[in-house]
């Protein structure tokens, strides 16, 4: 049962204000459950999409693996080579784009509801409030001397982020090195230096920022925080508080000659960052609405209309009543050209993706020789990059000079996924030729799809004159 206001007013907040680690209060409402249904989406995608697994040609793999060794990123049936960087470049940028899209209409967002920094925090103080308590149980725990049961409790606590921070590592190497293949050999003591360190590290890193530095990692380390105002306008709805509509705050609010705000304070206990929102907007504001909420409870108990603190813009907040709609901002109408402009450009990059590479290496050992049938044969090496996930067979051709043919073999099978050399053997004839350096051409086309054709400049050396 929620407590009488007259005892809520009493919530004592000047513990909020002190320095030190912030106990938040615990709130219900609608932007803690969505902040929620985002901590459940995001980790059960993270923990989850490791596991699964893709049948291919080859058989069995990881469906999303970034594939350091082979130089290969596997997400479902695409396989992306180094050669793809454009496409992952431009994912980056529509990825920019679209923080920087949500940000403009609706401010810090992202970092309310999806940051891994709020999404982890919220985890490990879930289990914190689990074993030590509410807010105020946690604070007096805190404050408390060291005891058999502090120690206890602690020891409890910390072991349990120890764990749920292991995890996190193993899951995110996981997407390195096929997870099944890493678990054993974490039991074994047989991972590799680098996913040694990178299992420390992203461990210890979770541990530290989710569990000891919590809102410190949003107000005096995250960049973005810092830039965020070139990003947004007076249209921009921000988590605000109503000051025409909250001041004067006070107690009295019966009387008439009071706001509907009655300075309970849970506005900010409820803040994981620990602000007061009605000092206005705040760059430790992380846009959460956890104070939205609880001052939503507020109302409802005092029979005042919900929305006190709500998303509002700088004009709304100005007591203008005319607030741009998204579509007529010029800011945003030009970062939906730009998520349009790239997408787009994903889209045919990846239409257009060739899944075969051709690199032509003259053999250096040997310029040129002339065979007893008075041709002249200049050797090569080809690297044949299948970028398929299926067996596939190529036929060579050459061109550019009269005559000109491969001697020997030129088709040849490549396995899926797979970089096959090969040398060839070219011959001209002589008589009638031009002499030095000729460019010639090497078109190398599937047999099951002649339009998967590459074509590699090259040159033929005949002799000099
Ligand atoms: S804004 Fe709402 S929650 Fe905050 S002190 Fe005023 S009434 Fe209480
Ligand atoms: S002021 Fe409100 S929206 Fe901002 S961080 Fe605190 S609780 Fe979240």
């Amino acid at each position: 049962m929620n407590p009488p206001v007259s005892k809520v007013r009493e919530a004592k907040l000047e513990f909020y204000r002190k320095k030190g680690k912030i106990h938040a209060k615990a709130v219900q409402g609608r932007f803690n459950s969505l902040r929620w249904a985002m901590v459940w989406l995001t980790q059960v995608v993270f923990y989850g999409a490791c596991w699964l697994p893709w049948t291919t040609e080859t058989g069995t793999r990881q469906a999303i693996l970034f594939d350091i060794v082979d130089e290969k990123f596997y997400l479902f049936d695409l396989v992306l080579w180094p050669q793809d960087a454009l496409l992952l470049a431009v994912v980056l940028i529509l990825a920019a784009t679209a923080l920087f899209f949500t940000t403009a209409i609706a401010g810090r967002l992202f970092c309310g509801f999806a940051c891994p920094q709020t999404v982890y925090t919220s985890i490990f103080v879930w289990i914190e409030a689990r074993i030590e308590g509410d807010h105020l149980a946690r604070l007096r725990l805190d404050q408390g001397p060291m005891s058999a049961r502090k120690l206890l409790i602690k020891s409890v606590k910390h072991g349990i982020w120890a764990l749920v921070a292991a995890w996190t590592a193993i899951s995110f190497v996981g997407y390195f090195t096929p997870i099944r293949a890493l678990l054993p050999a974490i039991v074994g003591l047989r991972t590799g230096p680098w996913e040694t360190f990178w299992l420390l590290f992203y461990a210890s890193f979770t541990y530290l920022q989710a569990g000891l530095a919590r809102e410190a990692v949003c107000q005096h380390m995250c960049p973005y925080s810092r830039f965020q105002g070139v990003m947004i306008d007076p249209d921009t709805a921000n988590v605000a508080y109503d000051v025409k509509r909250g001041e004067p705050r006070g107690a009295l609010r019966q009387s008439g000659d009071k706001g509907d705000c009655i300075d309970c304070g849970i506005c900010v206990q409820v803040c994981p960052t620990g602000i007061d929102i009605r000092d206005g907007l705040q760059y430790q504001c992380i846009d959460c609405g956890l104070c939205a909420d609880a001052c939503d409870e507020v109302m409802d108990r005092i029979g005042a209309p919900r929305g006190l603190i709500r998303f509002m813009s700088e004009r709304e907040l100005a007591g203008q009543a005319q607030v741009a709609p998204a579509w007529s901002r010029p800011r945003t109408l030009v970062y939906v050209g730009l998520l349009l402009v790239f997408a787009a450009l994903g889209v045919w990059t990846l239409n257009e993706r060739v899944l075969l590479r051709v690199e032509v290496h003259r053999d250096r050992g040997a310029l040129m020789q002339e065979t007893s049938a008075g041709r002249i044969e200049n050797s090569y090496t080809l690297k044949l990059i299948n970028m398929e996930e299926t067996t596939r067979q190529f036929r060579i051709g050459v061109s550019g000079l009269p005559g000109l043919r491969i001697e020997g073999a030129g088709e040849f099978t490549v396995g899926p996924g797979q970089v096959q050399s090969v040398t060839l053997t070219l011959s001209s004839p002589f008589e009638g030729m031009p002499s030095g350096v000729q460019p010639i051409v090497f078109e190398t086309v599937a047999l099951h799809d002649a339009s998967l054709a590459v074509r590699e400049k090259g040159t033929f050396i005949l002799p000099f004159r």
